[in-house]
């Protein structure tokens, strides 16, 4: 069976204006490129499309999420402040998230896009898909769109796959450089949701995901946070997979494994100060995909989160479809040679001593 593939030009679309990376411009800011910018995203796509892979895709039509989707994880306030801004042509949805005209529609493009990737997996349409949506959604809370983020797209997925598909238990593996704070809060008492994030120590949001954040009432136990030290590389991400998030999912035995995937724990890039390879994410995702064929059928859907090397993160992106599909392509990492020779991509001693400290919470789990 194929790896199903969702994208749609009006995520491209999606205006997040000339903020300087991450600062509005001002009288001390220039005005540049919003970190969060359609050209990583294109990049990737058309990296797909010359190596061939696409061809080989199932290509997945996303359509708008309905409001009621979106409410099963935000609140109608939080919908409708984005849908102000966006009517209104411009404005911040909290912080650090700048939005456009047409961004209401285009978040609900990416979340039913999520939710089609899902239902197509679930269904045996395809054997595992990728949706590459923007904007992303892993920061979102119930009611603050926040980290570039407007709507929650992997956990609006895992609830349409709870409430309309039937299943019972879920668990989402978020490799984006940052902490997956919303998809953490969103489930945080809910033990049908088990959540792991992998994530550089302290980065965004300020103060998030670490190891003692593991739930609470009867979702405690069910969130798992591995906050990696800064500098970690595949050694460190693998041995993470081996101790952590193979064990957990051994033990919690889901039926679906959602993906927030973000490439910018990648070694260039600009916004995480992390030294993963196409390589490393491609080591993951196979780790993933075997866990997946013993736990539940191969099911993996993956949903697009951050990854703001424009140079990088298409390679990162086409290791993964690559692995997701079984099919090699010509094209090898142009940077793969290079960082194959960094000092400290081997699991360091700090590194597996907070591997280590996470691994405890996996033995507690129930
Ligand atoms: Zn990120």
């Amino acid at each position: 069976m194929a790896t199903g593939f969702v994208f749609h030009e009006l995520y491209l679309w999606h205006n997040t204006w000339n903020w300087a990376q991450v600062f509005p411009p001002g009288l001390t800011v220039q005005p540049g490129t919003h970190a969060e910018n359609p050209e990583t995203k294109r990049r990737i796509r058309n990296l797909l499309e010359v190596s061939g892979l696409l061809d080989k895709l199932v290509a997945i039509k996303p359509r708008e999420a309905t409001v009621e989707e979106v409410a099963r994880v935000h609140t109608q306030a939080h919908i409708r402040h984005i849908r102000e801004i966006s009517d209104k042509g411009y404005g911040d949805a909290s912080q650090l998230t700048p939005l456009g005209s047409g961004s209401y529609e285009i978040a609900l493009l990416a979340a039913g896009g999520a939710i089609e990737a899902v239902d197509a997996v679930v269904k045996g349409k395809v054997a595992n898909a990728y949706a590459l949506i923007r904007p992303p959604g892993h920061h979102a809370t119930k009611d603050v769109g926040m980290g570039f983020c407007l709507f929650a797209n992997a956990a609006i997925a895992v609830r349409h796959a709870q409430k309309v598909l039937g299943l019972d238990r879920v668990a989402t593996v978020d490799w984006d450089v940052h902490h997956g704070n919303g998809t953490q809060a969103i489930f945080y008492d809910d033990p049908s949701v088990l959540t792991i994030s992998l994530h550089q120590d302290n980065l965004f949001p300020a103060a998030s995901g670490g190891i003692a954040e593991n739930g609470e009432g009867k979702g405690r136990g069910y969130n798992i946070n591995v906050p990696l030290p800064p500098g970690s590389g595949p050694g460190a991400y693998v041995a993470a997979f081996e101790r952590v998030v193979l064990p957990a999912l051994a033990r919690y035995k889901p039926e679906l494994i959602i993906v927030p995937s973000g490439f910018d724990a990648g070694g260039v890039d600009p916004l995480g100060r992390m030294m993963m390879s196409a390589e490393g994410y491609r080591s993951l995702t196979r780790m993933l995909k075997e866990a997946a064929a013993d736990l539940c059928n191969g099911r993996i859907a993956m949903t697009h989160e951050g990854g703001y090397s424009e140079m990088y993160a298409p390679y990162c992106g086409l290791a993964v479809l690559e692995e997701l599909s079984g099919r090699k392509t010509r094209i090898d990492d142009p940077w793969g040679p290079m960082m194959a020779q960094w000092g400290g991509m081997d699991a360091q001693p700090h590194q597996l001593a907070v591997i280590d400290e996470a691994a405890q919470l996996v033995q507690r789990m129930s």
